[in-house]
């Protein structure tokens, strides 16, 4: 299996958090495994948007050191091989791992040793973010991102508040990635509508993160198909956020049968106490997700994967093999 859309610190277990917290002498609020368990997930039922991100305050805590952000690299792909995967992509925001001097570029860094140790295939996306004044640090992102791009680093990203700071205005941005070729993917199409996808269709993006809200103009469906550009679903990351209203409302089959290239991933898995698994569940017991329907999803992943086409190729060969 392959997840293409998995935030570090929304990842990482009460296990691989109180780990590195004795690691790295970091003070966490409960060192109780329960106690834990509630500050960094949601419940399943939860409603809003705001208690699922306060959820990545916790492991926020363990990953500000470099040991500390390799470790949390590591043992999260160490996890993850237990359950079967074979590639994935992690990503984080190089600014927010600076509470104690980091630079933007030791974070990076720290990552890619992670990356390094794992069994797993792995690539990072490094997260420019949504926010007041953020254009110098952003664009220290991009530059790391050229810096060590297939060297552990394969794209970058946008995250954060979408409704509030719209896609519109990283533009800019955008166009410095896409001038210096930086495969991209982009928040959209989440807690803003299908223009927010629209926007970064235009600026070039290969995926789009969730991009569910596109169902919502056929004009933006046309242009994903027509641009062959990916949408990352995690759907119980989108139910959870309020992303969509309820199960019935989740447009997957929608998406599938209007030919939209969907992949299937976590996002936070820890927040959402999930695994791929749960989420290719999700889609079997309320959309009848066929086998042959999963493989496709799986297929797409590969296709979509930011990799060079020879490390795609190695990873087909195991991904005929075991489906
Ligand atoms: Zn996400």
């Amino acid at each position: 299996m392959i997840d293409l859309h998995m935030h570090l610190n929304g990842s990482l277990s009460t296990q691989v958090i109180l780990k590195i917290a004795r690691e790295e002498n970091v003070s966490l609020p409960t060192y109780d495994e329960k106690e834990l368990q509630k500050l960094i997930s949601v419940p399943k039922n939860n409603q809003s948007l705001n208690d699922y991100l306060k959820c990545t305050a916790v492991p926020r805590l363990v990953t500000q050191t470099e040991k500390g952000i390799e470790n949390a690299v590591y043992y999260l792909l160490e996890e993850l091989a237990e359950q079967g995967l074979i590639y994935t992509e992690i990503r984080f925001a190089p600014q927010r791992h600076r509470d104690n001097g980091l630079t933007q570029e030791q974070v990076v860094l720290s990552a890619i040793k992670g990356v390094k140790k794992s069994r797993i295939k792995a690539s990072l996306i490094l997260c420019c973010m949504r926010g007041d004044n953020l254009f110098e640090e952003n664009l220290e992102t991009v530059n790391l991102a050229e810096k060590y791009l297939n060297k552990g680093v394969g794209g970058l990203d946008l995250a954060g508040a979408e409704a509030k700071f719209k896609t519109i205005d990283y533009k800019d941005l955008f166009d410095i990635a896409s001038k210096k070729n930086i495969p991209f993917t982009i928040h959209a199409g989440e807690a803003d509508g299908a223009k927010s996808v629209s926007d970064a269709i235009d600026f070039g993006a290969r995926r789009i993160g969730h991009g569910i809200r596109s169902i919502e103009d056929d004009e933006v469906i046309s242009k994903l198909i027509k641009n062959n550009v990916y949408l990352e679903i995690c759907p119980s990351s989108n139910l959870q956020t309020r992303a969509v209203e309820g199960i019935e409302q989740y447009p997957f089959r929608k998406l599938l049968e209007k030919g939209v290239k969907l992949t299937v991933n976590t996002d936070n898995k820890n927040i959402s106490d999930t695994t791929l698994i749960e989420e290719f569940k999700i889609l079997e017991d309320n959309f009848g997700l066929t086998r042959d329907e999963k493989k496709e999803l799986l297929y797409n992943s590969l296709d979509a994967a930011f990799l060079i086409e020879s490390e795609k190729e190695e990873l087909r060969k195991i991904l005929d093999e075991r489906l």
